[in-house]
């Protein structure tokens, strides 16, 4: 465990120099264990600003960079770059949990396995191959920007295919990065303002000469585990319930650069992410079991959870199966922790147990040909849209979307009668749309039942969204007639 450590370190401390700021440190937080005997070691390249709930901001110089940067040898920086002192040391305070939406229900098996029978492993396999072809996805280097742009084209040109007019694509351009990263949205039919996102990263870094860093298994594997699921979520024309995200991030490998920059601005805005889970490294089996859930304490053992409830559900046995164990990270080791570090419940299911992953990665042997098979990866689209699907739901029109539901809508002389069954939340809003998706009607109201007037409107069927005072929507189809 100590080596690992000590390896962690020096991989953080040789990427250091690539962006180092104010002379030739940076700050970060880290994990407080680690920067005390860091700091113990090279005392006077260390200063430790502040420890606090198990993390320390600190300042790190460029000589300790240079003095262990031989030493590399595990996945992830093992730290979180902060841009300044005051951005390090308010980190150090920002764990705190915030309450996610998600009642964790596995609801969705027919439409769930008619996905997983899509999941197509030749389309990981291009491309992985594609991803590796640009040589380098180091951060400075154009080839990372062009991925970047290549992503999104990749991505519009199935949007356009699908017709959909409720996805869309953005670049999100970095303070810390000269990388881009590029976001994939979904919009929720039914709740917009809740967001269940994945990602990975696009970058890719090596030890030795930064134009010769292929990262097939870290991370063309995980970006070509995620683009088979969004592909098979537009095949199958899923319009979900809450809105899906979709992140292909820039310079992980400097310090979760871009996953922290837009975690932070998500938080800041107050964004409401019901749960992030990150694809990092899917490609290479190097251990007895298939996918590994990292259990490190900035994790969410409730999204850990339920992602092992739905391993066992989908992928017990059948034309699907296979097997799950867990692993530890350690602090910082992918962008999940920047999601974790915002508050958010976040997860990382990773390819092997951690001593056991790719030896090869952050080299110019990091290849396709190492591992030489696209089947791994492919179970960790599987998972994805497990996921997915199960946390974001499907758009439902006729049948009440929440555990604690139930509301009853009939239509007498073309007025709109409702009543919630439970009284859990009074209705504060109903909205009325027709088969277009058009809102024709709206109304605020503060009752649990009551009755809409709608003689103007023709005969047809009708769709009634009724906004709860607790924040949830129900969405009922009815026909006035
Ligand atoms: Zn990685």
């Amino acid at each position: 465990m100590k080596k690992i450590t000590i390896g962690i370190f020096s991989f953080l401390l040789f990427t250091l120099t690539a962006i180092a700021q104010n002379g030739n440190s940076i700050y970060a937080t880290m994990d407080a264990e680690d920067a005390a005997s860091f700091k113990t070691l090279y005392p006077n390249d260390v200063q430790i600003l502040k420890t606090e709930n198990n993390q320390s901001a600190v300042f790190i110089s460029e000589e300790v960079a240079h003095h262990i940067h031989d030493n590399v040898q595990t996945h992830g920086p093992g730290y979180i770059f902060k841009a300044s002192e005051e951005k390090a040391l308010s980190a150090l305070n920002q764990l705190q949990r915030r309450p996610s939406v998600l009642d964790y229900s596995i609801t969705e098996d027919a439409f769930v396995n008619e996905c997983l029978d899509l999941v197509d492993s030749q389309n990981i396999e291009d491309n992985i191959l594609l991803l590796q072809a640009y040589g380098t996805r180091y951060h400075t280097k154009p080839q990372a920007e062009q991925a970047v742009m290549d992503q999104q084209a990749k991505w519009d040109a199935w949007i356009l295919a699908s017709g959909r007019t409720d996805i869309h694509t953005r670049i999100y351009n970095h303070v810390n990065t000269p990388m881009p990263s590029v976001i994939l949205t979904i919009d929720g039919a039914n709740t917009p303002d809740e967001f269940v996102i994945i990602g990975g990263h696009i970058d890719s870094t090596s030890q030795g000469d930064k134009n010769d860093a292929p990262g097939a298994d870290d991370n063309a594997s995980g970006i070509s585990s995620l683009n088979e699921m969004v592909r098979v979520l537009l095949a199958k024309n899923f319009v979900p319930n809450r809105t899906i995200e979709v992140m292909a991030f820039a310079a992980e490998e400097q310090g979760l650069v871009g996953s922290a920059e837009i975690a932070e601005e998500y938080a800041d805005n107050g964004v409401n992410v019901a749960a992030y889970v990150q694809f990092d490294m899917t490609g290479y089996k190097g251990s007895s079991r298939d996918i590994y859930i990292t259990t490190d304490y900035y994790n969410s053992s409730t999204l850990n959870d339920y992602l092992f409830a739905l391993m066992d559900h989908y992928n017990a046995n059948g034309a699907h199966n296979f097997r799950y164990a867990t692993t530890e990270c350690g602090y910082g080791c992918s962008d999940h922790a920047s999601w974790a570090a915002n508050g958010y419940d976040a997860a990382f299911p990773f390819e092997a147990a951690m001593s056991q992953d790719n030896p090869n990665i952050h080299s110019s042997n990091d290849l396709y040909s190492f591992f030489n098979t696209p089947d791994h990866a492919t179970k960790f689209t599987k998972l994805g849209l497990e996921f997915l699907i199960e946390a974001a739901k499907p758009e439902t029109l006729s049948v009440n979307d929440f555990s604690e539901k139930a509301i009853t809508v009939y239509v007498k002389d073309k007025s709109l009668n409702y009543r919630l069954n439970n009284k859990v939340s009074d209705v504060t809003a109903i909205a009325i749309y027709n088969v277009a998706g058009q809102r024709i009607y709206s109304e605020k109201v503060n009752n649990e039942n009551g009755s809409l007037q709608l003689q103007q409107f023709a005969k047809g069927f009708y769709i009634a969204q009724f906004a709860l005072e607790n924040g949830h929507t129900l969405t009922k189809k009815f026909i006035l007639n």
